[in-house]
């Protein structure tokens, strides 16, 4: 199994059942994973828990609950997936725990745009003065990637092939998405 082909397993697997449950309690959509670089064997997968502390979102909050395992392996030997590029503090909480990479499914502007939530580009922007895309995508903690990029660079067939199983992912996104906006109305969370 390739990288980005057991990545997008852990999506749908393993963050998307209780992303389907945070949501339906009120919560964001988004979720992450952590996975040993060895196997690719799933560590954790979380969720964003908001509407209990406005700092839950999917990465740190899936991070929290890594810390809590007892005997959890070393950050080096592991890979961080998260469904939407992190935000900065998520990029910052990443960076601190650790990790040498993260890998995303959707980018900030997907988040903005597909999905109504533009609160990453525009911390982004009005704190760090940082356009989309302005930060260091590769620097001396970590390397991002995004996996539509990675599935674009696989050869014929399995780029087929993995497209249609990110637009399968993609789709059930969109109905969560949906639903979240239905029912931010009524929490309570700072940037909803
Ligand atoms: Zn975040």
């Amino acid at each position: 199994m390739t990288l980005v082909g057991r990545l997008l397993s852990v999506i749908d697997a393993d963050i998307l059942p209780l992303t389907e449950r945070g949501v339906a309690t009120g919560n964001k959509v988004f979720g992450a994973a952590i996975v040993h670089k060895s196997d690719l064997s799933l560590v954790v997968a979380g969720t964003n828990a908001e509407t209990v502390n406005p700092l839950w979102h999917g990465e740190v909050h899936t991070l929290k609950q890594f810390y809590e395992l007892p005997g959890h392996p070393p950050t080096s030997e592991l890979l961080f997936l998260s469904t939407h590029e992190p935000c900065t503090m998520c990029m910052s909480a990443i960076t601190w725990a650790g990790f040498d990479n993260f890998y995303y499914f959707f980018s900030h502007e997907d988040s903005r745009d597909e999905f109504a939530i533009p609160h990453d580009l525009k911390i982004l922007k009005e704190v760090f003065g940082l356009e989309p895309g302005g930060y260091r995508r590769s620097n001396a903690f970590w390397t991002a990637y995004s996996i539509p990029d990675l599935i674009d660079d696989e050869d014929e067939p399995l780029r087929t092939e993995l497209l249609a199983r990110r637009q399968l992912i993609a789709d059930r996104y969109a109905v969560l998405s949906v639903q979240y906006q239905e029912s931010k109305g009524g929490n309570d969370i700072p940037l909803s």
